[in-house]
């Protein structure tokens, strides 16, 4: 059969070397599921080495050509392939509320989606590794203080360890990308409720880092919060000089002050 042609839209960029197909199948390191899905098979380069593994290996595809492609050359895969827009699909239709890890070498043009909608269904998901451009893997990963902390930093480490695990070029795509590419792992803390309301916890840190150059008493204004607490240090802050757990403590402190008024 044919190889799929690569389309744009879909941020289609095949990997055509082996060892790092096997070295991303291999950064899924626990043993807490048996379930996996892989976002994005395209024509099933990481798919192969997942299916060696001691796991159910389920893969997403929103590509026809790539499914069909699938179909005829992983017949181990067979009912496994679920041709949908992973953004879109309730994989609960599947996976039956069920714990299961994530991996792939991911669509770059939806990466950041692809996280968002992983920490809505962190409950079920204690593992999820795989390859984005390399700036987004870095900002995932990327600790207070540094100019990439963000939004996407905090949200996923208030929930998940990150690690940053390897970088690789453009050279091993096809076609290649323009960008390095990095490949990261979240993996889901032992207890990752928060002590506080999650709705606010993301309203607090997105509201923050609207304007990353003002300090908090700026940019928290709309919470209109009371003046005992406007004047404590922590507003003299600005979003990326804030710890994960700052800005934890941060929505409880405004939880409360939201609460009293
Ligand atoms: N994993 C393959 C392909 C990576 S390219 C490899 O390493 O070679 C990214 C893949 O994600 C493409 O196959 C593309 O069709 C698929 N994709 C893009 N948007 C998607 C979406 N919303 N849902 C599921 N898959 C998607």
């Amino acid at each position: 059969m044919n190889k799929v042609r690569a389309k744009k839209h879909l941020g289609q960029h095949f990997l055509k070397d082996e060892t790092i197909a096997k070295k991303i199948a291999d950064t899924l390191i626990l043993k807490s599921y048996s379930k996996v899905l892989e976002i994005g098979p395209g024509m099933g380069m990481l798919t192969k080495y997942l299916l060696e593994k001691d796991v159910d290996t389920y893969v997403i595809e929103i590509d026809s050509e790539s499914v069909e492609y699938l179909n005829a050359n992983y017949l181990k895969l067979s009912n496994r392939i679920i041709e949908e827009d992973f953004l879109k699909y309730n994989i609960n239709e599947v996976f039956n509320e069920e714990q299961f890890a994530i991996i792939g070498n991911f669509p770059y043009n939806i990466s950041t989606q692809i996280v968002f909608k992983t920490l809505e269904m962190k409950a079920q998901i204690p593992e999820f590794s795989g390859m984005f451009q390399k700036e987004v893997a870095a900002r995932i990963c990327a600790k207070h203080g540094s100019k990439t902390y963000g939004i996407l930093s905090v949200l996923a480490q208030a929930f998940y360890h990150a690690e940053y695990l390897f970088t690789v070029p453009p050279t091993v795509f096809n076609p290649p990308p323009k960008v390095d590419s990095g490949v990261m792992r979240l993996t889901r803390k032992e207890d990752y409720s928060l002590p506080c309301s999650e709705k606010l916890f993301y309203r607090v840190v997105k509201t923050g880092f609207q304007q990353r150059r003002k300090t908090l008493r700026n940019s928290l204004k709309s919470f209109n919060l009371s003046d005992e607490l406007r004047v404590l240090d922590v507003f003299n802050m600005r979003p990326e000089q804030l710890s994960v757990q700052e800005f934890i403590d941060l929505t409880c402190i405004i939880e409360k002050d939201i609460a009293n008024h």
